[in-house]
């Protein structure tokens, strides 16, 4: 692999950074709530439940982790695969095979979509994590303009 190709992954690596960083920063700033549809606009999001998901999982309380997000295992395979295919040191062909293939990305979309929904559903606005957030920026923004 030639210097160019390399110093390409490291800039890749540098923007997966800002962007986390910028993630970070929301969350610290925000209200503690991690998702930004629910700190906005009160709905739940298709990835929410995933750091309650993981967190059961540190404790080692699987059951609670799927109750949280069922799909919790495919972002770690995500980060893993994404990580391996950015790293700028080794370069695995299945890895890079993965991470071309749009019918693998497609999938992923397709499946937290049709969970969400089926969540949405099932849990939607009373059970967590599918609960509706009523401490939402825009309810405050119309609360204190119209009324
Ligand atoms: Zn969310």
């Amino acid at each position: 692999m030639d210097k160019s190709k390399n110093v390409l992954k490291l800039n890749k690596i540098k923007e997966i950074l800002i962007i986390g960083s910028c993630f970070m920063l929301f969350f610290i700033l925000g209200d503690g709530n991690l998702c930004y549809l629910k700190s906005t606009i009160g709905l739940p999001c298709p990835g929410c439940g995933l750091t309650r998901a993981y967190l059961s999982l540190l404790n080692g309380n699987f059951k609670k982790a799927f109750h949280f997000h069922p799909l919790f295992f495919i972002p770690l395979i995500v980060v893993v695969i994404v990580l391996l295919n950015f790293q700028p040191f080794l370069e695995f062909a299945i890895i890079k095979k993965i991470y071309l293939n749009k019918i693998f990305w497609i999938c992923i979309v397709v499946l937290f979509v049709i969970l969400y929904i089926i969540r949405m559903i099932l849990f939607f606005p009373n059970i967590e994590p599918m609960k509706f957030n009523e401490d939402n920026i825009l309810f405050d923004l119309i609360k204190n303009v119209f009324l």
